[in-house]
C-alpha cells in the first residue's frame, strides 16, 4: 500500500507502464467498472477463489482461478474487499504487491492523478438513520441512538454537487441506510444524480435489508436508469425468506439489476476496547481496513463507522478524520492531492483506529449478523 509522497509517484512510474491484468474479484463492483476499464487497459482474465463463479463469462471474459498465476505471472487489481487475505495469498505465489498487484482503490486513484484528476472508487452516502431492523451489533449503534432520523434531501444534493466539483469521477454511489427504501426521497435523489452526472459515475447501487418491496413508481425509476439494488440478506437469523424471494421475483420483473449477499456474520468492532498497537502497527492496522468511502456535510471519509460514531455522539469530531472537501479549490494541485492522499490513507490512522478492530484486518472478529434486539423488535 502507498504510504507517502514518494511512493506515489514511485508507484505511479511503474503502473503507467503496465497495459494488461487479471482482475480479482468477480462482483457487482467490477461488473459495473468493466465496460470503462476496458476501453483503457487490456483485461486478461477475471480471478476469483469461489468455484461456482469460474467458468462465468462476463462481456466476453472468463472467469478462472487464481492459480494461474502460479504458473503464468501477470498485474492483477483486486476488487475484493478482503483486500488483505488475497494479498497475503498473492504474495505466496511470489506476486509483489504494489509492483505486481494493487488495489482498485489504488490503481484508480494513482492513474487519474497523471491527468490531474481525482477519481473515488466508491463513496457511501448514508440517506437515512432509520431502519426497520434493530440488529443488536448494528455497526452505525441505530438501535441504541437517539439521532434516527431521514437526511435533508438538500443538504445530501449540496453534498454531492460540491463533490463533483472536485472530483473527475466516481466509480459507484452506494445509497444506504439505515433502510434506504424507507426514505421517502430515494427517487429524487436518483433523478437528480442521473441527470447531473450519469457521465462521471459507472454505478449506482442501493443497499438494502430486504425487508420492503419498493412500490410501482420507484421501481420504474431503478429499472429505467439500471440501478443495482444490493440485498444483505439476514434470514438465517430473522424468518424472512419469503420477503426476500418476493423481492428478488420483483426485482426480475422489472428487469432491475441486483445482488443477493446472503450474511451470516459480521465483524464486531469492539469499539472503545484500546488494543494497544505501537504507532506503525496502527497505520497498518488503518491501511489494512478496507472500509467504505463516505461522504456527509461537505466531509470526505474514509470509514463509515468512524462517521457514524461521530454522528451518534459517541466519539467526538476531530478534524484529523476526515477532508473538507468542500472547502477544496478544484483548481489547486496541492488541494486536490491533499484528497488523493486521504483517500489512499497516506497519513495517519483515524482517532478512532487504536480503539476499533475493524474490517479484514489482522485484529478481527466475527459475530453473527443481525441479531434482533427483541426489546425493540416490531413485526416486518
Ligand atoms: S479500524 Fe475502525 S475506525 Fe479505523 S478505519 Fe477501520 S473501521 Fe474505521
Amino acid at each position: 500500500m502507498i504510504k507517502n509522497k514518494n511512493e506515489f509517484y514511485d508507484f505511479l512510474e511503474k503502473w503507467k507502464s503496465y497495459d494488461s491484468f487479471y482482475l480479482f474479484g468477480y462482483s457487482s463492483r467490477l461488473k459495473a467498472i468493466l465496460p470503462s476499464l476496458e476501453k483503457e487497459i487490456k483485461i486478461i482474465g477475471i480471478l476469483d477463489n469461489d468455484v461456482s463463479k469460474q467458468g462465468a463469462v462476463f462481456r466476453n471474459i472468463k472467469v478462472i482461478s487464481p492459480d494461474i498465476l502460479r504458473k503464468e505471472k501477470g498485474k492483477v487489481i483486486v476488487f475484493s474487499y478482503s483486500y488483505h487475505e488475497i494479498s497475503q495469498q498473492l504474495q505466496s505465489f511470489g506476486l509483489i504487491e504494489d509492483v505486481d498487484f494493487c488495489g482498485i482503490i489504488e490503481y484508480m486513484g494513482a492513474i487519474n492523478a497523471l491527468y490531474e484528476r481525482i477519481y473515488i472508487d466508491r463513496v457511501q452516502i448514508a440517506v437515512t438513520m432509520e431502519c426497520n431492523l434493530k440488529c443488536k451489533d448494528c455497526v452505525w449503534q441505530i438501535s441504541k441512538c437517539n439521532n434516527s432520523s431521514h437526511f435533508d434531501l438538500n443538504a445530501i444534493k449540496e453534498d454531492i454537487i460540491s463533490f463533483f466539483n472536485i472530483v473527475h469521477r466516481i466509480g459507484v454511489l452506494d445509497l444506504l441506510g439505515g433502510e434506504p427504501f424507507l426514505w421517502p426521497y430515494l427517487r429524487e435523489l436518483i433523478r437528480f444524480v442521473i441527470e447531473n452526472y450519469s457521465n462521471r459515475l459507472d454505478d449506482i447501487f442501493v443497499t438494502t435489508n430486504g425487508t420492503i418491496i419498493p412500490d410501482d413508481s420507484l421501481l420504474a425509476i431503478l429499472s429505467k436508469h439500471r440501478i443495482n439494488i444490493l440485498i444483505s440478506d439476514y434470514s438465517t437469523k430473522i424468518p424472512y425468506q419469503k420477503r426476500i424471494s418476493e423481492l428478488i421475483d420483483t426485482l426480475r420483473k422489472y428487469d432491475i439489476p441486483h445482488t443477493h449477499n446472503k450474511i451470516d456474520d459480521w465483524a464486531d468492532f469492539k469499539l472503545n476496547e484500546e488494543l494497544n498497537l505501537s504507532p506503525e502497527e496502527l497505520i497498518e492496522h488503518y491501511r489494512r481496513c478496507n472500509f467504505c468511502r463516505s461522504i456527509s456535510n461537505g466531509k470526505f471519509y474514509t470509514c463509515q463507522v468512524l462517521w457514524a460514531a461521530v454522528h451518534n455522539g459517541t466519539i467526538e469530531d476531530n478534524p484529523n478524520d476526515y477532508v473538507k472537501y468542500s472547502e477544496l479549490d478544484k483548481e489547486s494541485w496541492k488541494d486536490k492531492f491533499k484528497l488523493i492522499a486521504f483517500n489512499l490513507k497516506m497519513g495517519e490512522a483515524l482517532s478512532l483506529c487504536k480503539k476499533c478492530r475493524g474490517i479484514d484486518s489482522n485484529y478481527v472478529i466475527k459475530i453473527d449478523a443481525a441479531i434482533q434486539d427483541v426489546s425493540h423488535n416490531e413485526p416486518l
